[in-house]
């Protein structure tokens, strides 16, 4: 069954329900009342006959004549003698012979009834009478009332009652397919678009929203905009991510291609060629290691070994490889140095520090200065890597840890030749497998620090 259908089904149930407990509680009160009357009138009229009897001389009750009292024109008494004979009866009453109540009357115990006599629905009140003081039964009074005006009444108010039932039920059940249509319609549009999204292989396609400010709907619009905004993303980021490894992958095997056919024409082995060949495998060589270890860091499964690594000794390692690459060239110096513990895998966070260190030397210009601190805040070890060098275009910034995002715009290799756009996403994986985080301060034509934050340890790794 279709949504619609089912709410409609729904809202009619509780509306159909509601009604007919409704129905019930209103029949039963009026059935109650009237009743309740017609019982007052009954007790009245019983105790207005009890009050009219003496005890005769001979200890026999007597009464008077009952068509001499005066009695409501609707309500019938009987006398039956404890020998089972009518003693006496009211005027109205004169065409029955018969008890208004057998039942009741061979109960001998004061009851109210229904009952029916001669096709008449009867409520019956029954009271036996006893002498004063003892307990000897001398005969039973009925007093009873015709229950027609309380029928009629019940079944008029069940007629009422059904038919505004079925009709307030008919009105819902058609009201709940209206609005549940109009109120589903709107997701008819979003399914349409949606489908059109896919049909049109379009990512960049969005739901409108404004139609639905702030409600459910609009809610629902922009959730499935923002997911449609992740997989556009994530789209880009993949064809690129091909395009960038085909690029990697097209220029040194143009050169070692270039080089072979070089070599052949010449029908000797050149030095030059071999060299430019060795440089290029290696460079492949390299890229595809760093790919492979990015895919591995990407989905969590680096292999990475816990020990306690003494972060001061690991930078002055560091420092001291990169001082070779620096060479005169600029001023690479420690900072602040602490004595630091953390957990982790040591080769993994070298290469955290040769990424950022290597970074900072071979972009800051001859004559720029570096600087590398290490020290502690709070539970936290820091390591910060700064450097007066370019800095990173604002807009670059929040993608600089991407794969093969390279700052400077031209995709063609950066300065000497040895950068895939790698280093910063290997860096922050690498770091972010330590339970730490990596951020970036730069400032356009000032400089760049990044620092790297890792939880400190004073005990051994578990
Ligand atoms: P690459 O191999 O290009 O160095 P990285 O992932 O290490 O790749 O760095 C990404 C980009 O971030 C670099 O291309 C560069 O533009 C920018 N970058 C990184 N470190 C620095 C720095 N210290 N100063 C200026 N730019 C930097």
């Amino acid at each position: 069954m279709s949504l619609r259908g089912r709410l409609t089904l729904l809202y009619t149930s509780l509306v159909g329900g509601i009604l007919l407990l409704f129905d019930f509680v209103v029949y039963v009160a009026v059935s109650f009342t009237l009743i309740g009357q017609i019982d007052d009138v009954l007790q009245r009229t019983a105790l207005d006959v009890i009050s009219s009897t003496h005890v005769n001389s001979v200890g026999m009750l007597n009464m008077i004549l009952l068509p001499k009292m005066d009695l409501p024109a609707d309500v019938y008494v009987q006398l039956w003698g404890a020998d089972g004979r009518l003693s006496t009866f009211s005027p109205n009453a004169s065409q029955l012979d018969t008890p208004f109540d057998p039942d009741g009357l061979s109960l001998h115990t004061s009851i109210l009834r229904d009952s029916y006599v001669q096709g008449a629905h009867l409520r019956v009140l029954t009271i036996p009478l006893k002498l004063p003081g003892g307990n000897r039964h001398v005969s039973t009074l009925q007093v009873a009332t015709k229950l027609a005006v309380v029928d009629s009444t019940q079944q008029i108010l069940t007629i009422i009652l059904m038919l505004g039932t079925i009709i307030s039920i008919f009105v819902t059940s058609l009201a709940a397919w209206f609005s549940v249509k109009q109120a589903l319609a709107p997701l008819q549009d979003v399914t349409q678009v949606a489908l059109q999204i896919t049909r049109a292989d379009d990512l960049s396609r969005r739901i409108p929203s404004h139609s639905y400010p702030g409600d459910e709907i609009g809610k629902l619009i922009n959730a499935f905009n923002q997911t449609l905004g992740r997989l556009e993303n994530l789209f880009h980021s993949q064809r690129r991510f091909m395009a960038d490894v085909g690029h990697e992958l097209r220029t040194p095997l143009t050169v070692i291609k270039g080089n072979v056919d070089l070599m052949r024409r010449m029908d000797e082995v050149d030095d030059e060629s071999l060299c430019s060949i060795e440089s290029e495998v290696e460079r492949l060589t390299r890229l595809v290691g760093d790919l492979l270890l990015l895919a591995q860091a990407e989905s969590g499964k680096i292999p990475l070994a816990q020990q306690v690594v003494e972060m001061d000794t690991l930078v002055l390692e560091v420092m001291s490889q990169m001082r070779v690459l620096a060479r005169d060239r600029l001023t690479l110096r420690l900072g602040e140095i602490d004595q630091v513990l953390v957990c982790g895998d040591r080769d993994r966070l070298k290469q955290v520090l040769v990424n950022l260190i290597g970074n900072a030397v071979k972009y800051t210009p001859a004559g720029g200065d570096v600087v590398v601190g290490l020290g502690k805040v709070g539970q936290k070890a820091r390591i910060t890597v700064s450097d007066n060098g370019p800095g990173i275009p604002a807009d670059d910034l929040p993608h600089i840890f991407e794969r093969f995002y390279r700052a400077e715009k031209a995709r063609t290799r950066s300065r000497d030749g040895k950068g895939f756009g790698l280093g910063l996403s290997i860096a922050y994986w690498i770091v972010r497998h330590h339970d730490g985080r990596i951020e970036v301060d730069s400032v356009d034509g000032r400089g760049t620090t990044f620092a790297v934050w890792l939880p400190l340890t004073d005990k051994g790794c578990s």
